[in-house]
């Protein structure tokens, strides 16, 4: 008898950091058999020159097809869910018709209305969570109306979680005020219906966040299913496994990594601030100034965007001690043996990527989830520390030098490096036959095939 082949659905918000886990959790699905279908917007589609071979990708419209560049939030989200929801649907019934039918939507939380349109066809849908199991479980509380905002008290206790400073906490939990749409779907629209979901899935793994994924689990049922890491980096390789794939930025892959390979083991700050944060001039000037005065190397993601906020002369003057690029191949930098730690944002994919390569973090956390995320890395997870900025919200550049010798040398930074080596061996077993993400994949997949 020919068993049936589930078909998966997956779509992400169009933003390389929601991009990057859903495209890596949907090759492991191919992997164990699913056939799979990656929607984009057509956009971004039309934007990128590589998407990862092994995997068809289809669009929809989010209303923009020509970019919606300088579009605020509050006009952009609506039209993405009404254009959105009209050619999702259109895209499953194409499917229908040609002969593969969909048999799961799995969709990115902050795409709520992805579920309805599951509802309407009679297709079921998982909702995918970009962010940490504790981060989830912060916005759950805010949106049920069992943490109260504004916050009266300066430490919070959540169930799960360890005690929390209002600056430990996601900025559109402690201060929404600056982006109101933002915060509205993050906060409230992702957490509206999602428990109607056949399927919930987190990026994360079970000893990562035990605590706090027990206490979910006990009122829904989650899926951890991360660390959604290209598998060459961590365990024996897929097939077409090397890199991400669907690239919004450009790598520069060779400079970048001949200049890492003349370096010697160790030696080398990485710099990155991911894809969408933007930095003060002010913090941009400490920053290189703190960097060019360290005694170490150092490797720095300047988007291009960015690049005009770098003092005057810096790149030309750093030459040799510092390399700047725009865009870097982030998995290969941190696998790199010239690396000695991660100066970074604490975006939660950037986190998982240092923790599963167990690489040593300095944390400098600017807006949403990154605070949060920056308290596990430096008091739970103890795999960095976290540079204290001034009254203004600046890291200065003694501040800067300071974090890079404490990391680089001495007790603090062997300890760090004992426990980084400690998360990354974890990391991997989560992902490997047996472990408790991959059991959890396959748990998914075969309840697929059987209903
Ligand atoms: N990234 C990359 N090259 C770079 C900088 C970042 O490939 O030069 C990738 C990185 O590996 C991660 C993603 O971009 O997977 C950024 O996601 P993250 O959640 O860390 O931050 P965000 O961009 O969402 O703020």
């Amino acid at each position: 008898m020919e068993t049936h082949r589930a078909h998966c659905l997956i779509l992400p918000y169009p933003v390389q950091g929601h991009i990057n886990p859903m495209l890596q959790f949907a090759k492991r699905l191919q992997h164990e058999g699913v056939k799979v279908t990656f929607a984009t917007t057509k956009f971004l589609f039309e934007t990128v020159d590589e998407v990862s071979a092994s995997i068809s990708v289809e669009t929809i419209s989010d209303g923009y097809d020509d970019g919606a560049n300088g579009i605020v939030q509050k006009i952009y989200l609506p039209r993405f869910q009404k254009v959105g929801s009209e050619t999702l649907t259109e895209l499953v019934l194409k499917l229908q018709d040609s002969g593969r039918p969909v048999d799961c939507i799995i969709y990115d939380a902050f795409l709520p209305w992805c579920l309805d349109v599951g509802k309407d066809l009679g297709v079921r849908a998982g909702v995918f969570f970009t962010q940490s199991c504790a981060v989830n479980n912060i916005y759950y509380h805010v949106h049920k109306g069992l943490l109260k905002l504004p916050l009266e008290a300066t430490e919070v206790d959540i169930p799960g979680l360890p005690p929390l400073l209002a600056s430990d906490l996601p900025s559109f939990v402690s201060n929404p005020g600056p982006y109101p749409a933002t915060s509205q779907l993050v906060v409230h629209d992702q957490m509206e219906k999602f428990e109607e979901a056949d399927w919930i899935f987190f990026n994360t793994f079970y000893r990562l966040e035990e605590k706090v994924i027990h206490w979910m689990a006990k009122i829904l049922p989650v899926k951890t299913i991360g660390p959604t890491i290209p598998s060459m980096y961590l365990e024996k390789r897929l097939e077409d496994d090397k890199q991400y794939g669907l690239n919004l930025f450009k790598p520069m892959t060779n400079a970048c990594m001949s200049w890492l390979n003349e370096r010697s083991i160790n030696s080398v700050v990485y710099v990155s601030f991911g894809s969408l944060a933007k930095l003060e001039v002010k913090q941009m000037e400490e920053l290189a100034w703190g960097l060019r005065a360290s005694s170490y190397h150092f490797l720095w993601v300047v988007r291009e965007s960015e690049s005009k906020k770098l003092p005057k002369d810096f790149v030309k003057e750093t030459f040799g001690k510092g390399l700047i690029i725009s865009w870097g191949p982030q998995l290969d930098v941190l696998a790199h043996k010239s690396i000695g730690c991660f100066m970074t944002h604490c975006g939660w994919n950037s986190t998982l990527e240092a923790l599963s390569l167990g690489v040593p973090m300095i944390a400098m956390p600017q807006w949403t989830d990154q605070s949060t995320n920056a308290k596990f890395v430096k008091d739970i997870w103890k795999m960095g520390i976290k540079a204290q900025p001034d009254e203004n919200g600046i890291d200065r550049r003694d501040v800067i030098g300071q974090c890079i010798s404490i990391v680089m040398e001495g007790e603090i930074g062997q300890e760090i490096r004992k426990n980084a080596k400690k998360w990354k061996d974890l990391a991997r077993q989560a992902l490997e036959e047996g472990g408790s993400s991959d059991e959890n994949t396959k748990d998914f997949v075969s309840k697929l095939i059987q209903s």
